[in-house]
C-alpha cells in the first residue's frame, strides 16, 4: 500500500544530527575533538567507576557503550565532576579573558554550590577553605596527590595555546593549586597540557612521548608506568597517569583507546576523561564513533563544542565573549 512507507518514515525515530557545521579551522576542530573525548570518555566510564575489571568483565564482558548506570546511576550519556569541572573553568577563562585564579576558585566553588553529582574530597575540602578564607590557592601539601587537578586542564591547554612555557605551566599551575598544590599533580597537569598542544600542532605520539612522557618520568620516576601498574587505577594522580599513558600509546585508535581504558575500571571515569581529551585532540574529530556523540548529553555536547571554539579563538589573541554569552 502507497502510505505504508510514509507511515514508517512519520513514526520512525528521529535520528539526533551530530554532523558538526564547518568549524572555524583545523585548530578548532582538534580542540572540539579534545572536548567531546573528554565528555564521552567521562560518561563512558562513570558506568564502571570503581569497579574491578574482573567484575567489569563479569558484568559486560567489554564495556563500550555509553549506557549511564554505575554507582551514581547516572543517565545514559551523562557526564561527572570531571567535565563539569572543566567547563566550568573554561567558562570562567572566557569570562575573566585569561587563566585567573580567583576566577577559578570562584567558578569551582559556585560548581559545588550546584550540588554536582560527585565530588573529590580533596576538591570538596579546599573549596571550603577557600570560602573561608577568599585566598584562591591551597596549602602545598603532599598529601593532595589525587588526580582532581588533572582532570580538568583541557580548557588551559587550549587558551594557552601558543604561549612560552613559562605562561602556560603558570596558568596551569592557577588553576590547579585552588583544590591541589602538590608537586606530582602539577607535574602531570603539565605534561598533560603540553602533550594536548603538541597534538594541536600536529606531532606524532612518537614525538609527543619522547618530548613530554620520558622527561616526565626523568625527573619523576614514580610515573614509569607498565601494563601490570595500570590495573584498577586509583584516584592517584600517579596511578590514574599510569593508566592513561599505558592505555594511550598501546593503542592507535580512539575507539579502543578508551575502551582500552575504562575497562580497567578504578577512577574509569576520570582516567576516560582524560585519556579521552588526548585522543580527541591526536585523533580528531572523524576518528570518534558517531554513536558515542549521539548518545552524550545533547546540551553537554553543544557546551563542549562552543567552548572549545571559543578558547581557541582566545589563545589566537581575539577578545572573549561577555560574560553573559559564554557557554
Ligand atoms: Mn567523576
Ligand atoms: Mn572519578
Amino acid at each position: 500500500m502507497f502510505w505504508t512507507g510514509e507511515l514508517i518514515a512519520r513514526t520512525a525515530p528521529v535520528r539526533r544530527r551530530v554532523a558538526p557545521p564547518p568549524w572555524a579551522s583545523p585548530l578548532a576542530g582538534k580542540a572540539r575533538a579534545a572536548y567531546l573525548g573528554m565528555a564521552i570518555g567521562d560518561a563512558l566510564g562513570a558506568s564502571v567507576e570503581f569497579m574491578t575489571p574482573k567484575e567489569i568483565q563479569h558484568q559486560y564482558g567489554a564495556h563500550c557503550e555509553i549506557t549511564g548506570g554505575g554507582w551514581l546511576r547516572l543517565k545514559a550519556g551523562q557526564v561527572t565532576d570531571d567535565t563539569t569541572m572543566a567547563l566550568a573553568l573554561g567558562k570562567a577563562i572566557l569570562s575573566a579573558g585569561h587563566v585567573d585564579a580567583l576566577a577559578a576558585a570562584t567558578a569551582f566553588d559556585n560548581w559545588m554550590r550546584g550540588k554536582p553529582v560527585d565530588i573529590g574530597n580533596t576538591v570538596r575540602r579546599n573549596l571550603i577553605q577557600f570560602r573561608k578564607t577568599g585566598h584562591p590557592e591551597a596549602q602545598p601539601s603532599e598529601h593532595d596527590a589525587g588526580n582532581g587537578a588533572a582532570m580538568r586542564v583541557l580548557p588551559v591547554a587550549l587558551a594557552t595555546y601558543g604561549q612560552p612555557a613559562e605562561q602556560v605551566i603558570a596558568a596551569s599551575r592557577a588553576q590547579a593549586h585552588v583544590t591541589h598544590h602538590n608537586a606530582l599533580s602539577d607535574a602531570c597537569c603539565e605534561t598533560l597540557i603540553f602533550m594536548v598542544q603538541d597534538f594541536l600542532a600536529g606531532q606524532t605520539a612518537d614525538q609527543v612521548r619522547s618530548q613530554r612522557v620520558v622527561p616526565l618520568i626523568e625527573q619523576f620516576p614514580i610515573y614509569a608506568y607498565d601494563r601490570k601498574r595500570s590495573e584498577n587505577p586509583s584516584g592517584y594522580v600517579v596511578d590514574t597517569l599510569h593508566a592513561v599513558l599505558q592505555g594511550f600509546f598501546a593503542t592507535d585508535n580512539f575507539e579502543d583507546c578508551l575502551v582500552d581504558v575504562v575497562n580497567r575500571g578504578g577512577d574509569a571515569d576520570t582516567t576516560g576523561a582524560i585519556v579521552g581529551l588526548l585522543a580527541g585532540a591526536y585523533y580528531g574529530y572523524d576518528a570518534i564513533p558517531k554513536r558515542w556523540l549521539r548518545a552524550l548529553d545533547e546540551i553537554t555536547r553543544l557546551q563542549c563544542e562552543k567552548q572549545a571554539e571559543a578558547l581557541i579563538e582566545l589563545s589566537r589573541g581575539k577578545p572573549a565573549q561577555p560574560a553573559d554569552q559564554t557557554p
